[in-house]
């Protein structure tokens, strides 16, 4: 089964690169300025620290937050100009996004829960303990961006692709903070109710990520350590809670 499940995260991420190379077939290919390579994320150690696959009761759920970045990097990756790709994606800055899917195992395949029912099913939780709905509604904009994703992922992947939903929450906390911020040290998970089996499942993301960010190294050992440590688990030394650049190489 853990052989099953790479490979379908692997299928994803190819899935979710070509379907942006094929809506971006029309951009200039990336230029590789300074500033260019500074922004680079490694989309795959941003999928392994932001997609979360559950199996238990013969389900298998994927919960995978995704960052605006992640589009943006994948677009970029498929020969997508960077400017093109951060306004094509904009939209998606005022919310908080989901790619959530959760079947159930068989013989023939998946079978995959529907939307209303992971809708009602799924709340948002803040670091306050705040839940949040899906989005019923979103501006025209982001519904545009659905529109095109999932087709692309059905026309891909078939039933898996017509599994995964894209889930929008509100950026913005009760106080009107934005939360859930990639770069920024906070917590927030989904909360699944019934769907993994009876019961309640979360799902607990912390970031800042580190792959997001300049890497972090331990003042001490200087070893790389990851972006939301707060102590060194070797040293037991406190860490800057903010990433510094790295130590210039010799
Ligand atoms: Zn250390």
């Amino acid at each position: 089964m853990t052989h099953m499940i790479k490979l379908m995260r692997l299928t994803f991420l190819v899935c979710l690169t070509a379907g942006f190379a094929f809506s971006q077939q029309q951009a200039p290919a990336a230029s590789s300025t300074d500033k260019e390579s500074a922004e680079q994320i490694d989309t795959t150690a941003l999928a392994k620290e932001t997609e979360q696959i559950d199996q238990r009761n013969g389900k298998m759920g994927i919960f995978f937050w995704v960052p605006t970045e992640f589009w943006e990097q994948s677009t970029v990756n498929a020969g997508g100009s960077r400017e093109r790709a951060k306004q094509y994606f904009k939209p998606l800055r005022d919310y908080n996004v989901f790619l959530v899917g959760v079947g159930t195992i068989g013989l023939g395949g998946m079978d995959w829960t529907p939307d209303a029912t992971l809708r009602k099913s799924i709340v948002l939780r803040d670091q306050a303990g705040d839940s949040f709905k899906p989005l019923e509604t979103v501006s025209p904009e982001a519904q545009g961006f659905t529109d095109i994703l999932k087709p692309t992922l059905k026309t891909i992947l078939g039933p898996f692709g017509e599994g995964v939903q894209l889930l929008f929450f509100p950026i913005k906390d009760s106080t009107g903070k934005v939360f859930a911020d990639p770069r920024h040290s906070s917590e927030f998970s989904l909360v699944v109710s019934d769907l993994m089996g009876a019961g309640t499942s979360t799902y607990t993301w912390r970031p800042p990520l580190t792959s997001m960010l300049p890497p972090k190294y331990c003042p001490l050992g200087k070893e790389r350590v990851e972006a939301n440590w707060k102590y060194c688990p070797w040293h037991g030394n406190k860490l800057d809670s903010e990433a510094k650049p790295a130590p210039a190489a010799k």
